[in-house]
């Protein structure tokens, strides 16, 4: 998977960040009032929408309703025009609504199909930004409160003698499609606990303190499906602000086929050969969620082989 191959959800650099900006709340302001700036409102990490379409107000309806008044953060420009979120999770829903002229709350990731990529990825840049300001309230060393910074990009602690800065928290995992060696073509799938019966998906997990990525690719296929992996490569990383996820995709190739399933992460793990995984999905075992890297890990390992075989000879 090249990055240029697929256009993974939630990515993509639609976003002019304008970093410089951040720093000058004299133009933030300006922009803020503009009319053809977009104001993105939500609330408790979900888009506030009329029908599937997220409430975007313009910067002068947002100051009329009140709702810019809020913690509001600046996310960049797109398409020209600049756009900043505001997070109204302490009204009740109800007030939520009212405010801005909704009809009902959804998470992004049920409207990935009725929104555009560059909508998908602002909504949820938005979402892992403003809860991360939720959770980073008060000062993880002397428990003062804290103050946005920086337009939302960083968090303060108002108490002088401390000052500690804090940035909007990332939380990277590993997402790895482990295949057989040699020209066996399988690859292994594991059903998670809590997953429904027949569901397969690649192995996952979170890096831990110390690690590399390739550290972390080894450990968690060793620990939870018993597999030793080598050569293990990067195939691409995405946006997983659900709610600070980044998912960083590897392929790695098994020393040996014998599995032995933990039991508690993994409930079973098979290989699959790609003409098995085909005709799952031809009775309705989807190749894990649309939106998902896993999704494109599986669906690109499938294609090779189909390369391969229209590949002049
Ligand atoms: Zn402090």
């Amino acid at each position: 998977m090249r990055e240029d191959d697929v256009a993974l959800a939630y990515g993509g650099g639609w976003v002019d960040r304008a970093g410089a900006l951040r720093a000058d709340p004299d133009r933030l302001a300006t922009l803020l009032g503009a009319v053809d700036t977009r104001v993105l409102p939500l609330w408790q990490d979900r888009c506030l929408v009329n029908g599937t379409a997220p409430v975007r107000l313009s910067g002068e309806a947002a100051a009329r309703a009140h709702v810019a008044a809020r913690e509001t953060v600046f996310l960049g420009f797109a398409a020209g025009r600049a756009v900043f979120a505001v997070d109204l999770s302490e009204l009740a829903e109800d007030a939520a609504l009212a405010a801005v002229g909704a009809t009902r709350v959804v998470d992004v990731r049920g409207l990935v199909g009725p929104l555009s990529p560059a909508e998908a990825a602002i909504q949820a840049y938005a979402r892992g930004l403003l809860h991360w300001h939720r959770q980073q309230r008060y000062c993880g060393t002397c428990g003062g409160s804290t103050s946005v910074q920086d337009a939302g990009h960083a968090r303060r602690c108002a108490d002088p003698t401390c000052a500690r800065l804090y940035f909007p928290r990332i939380e990277p995992a590993i997402i790895v499609l482990v295949e057989t060696a040699g020209s066996t073509g399988r690859c292994l799938l594991a059903r998670h606990a809590g997953a429904a019966e027949g569901a397969f998906s690649t192995l996952a997990g979170f890096v831990e303190v110390g690690e590399t990525l390739e550290d972390a690719v080894r450990r968690e296929v060793a620990e939870e499906a018993g597999v030793v992996v080598t050569d293990v490569a990067y195939q691409g990383s995405q946006a997983w602000p659900f709610p600070a996820g980044l998912m960083v995709g590897f392929r790695a190739t098994a020393v040996s086929d014998e599995i032995r399933v933990d039991g508690v992460e993994l409930l079973e793990a098979r290989w699959f050969t790609r003409a098995e995984l085909r005709q799952r999905a031809a009775v309705g075992h989807p190749l894990g969620r649309l939106d998902s890297i896993g999704h494109h890990l599986l669906s690109s390992w499938l294609a090779e082989d189909e390369a391969a075989a229209s590949a002049p000879r």
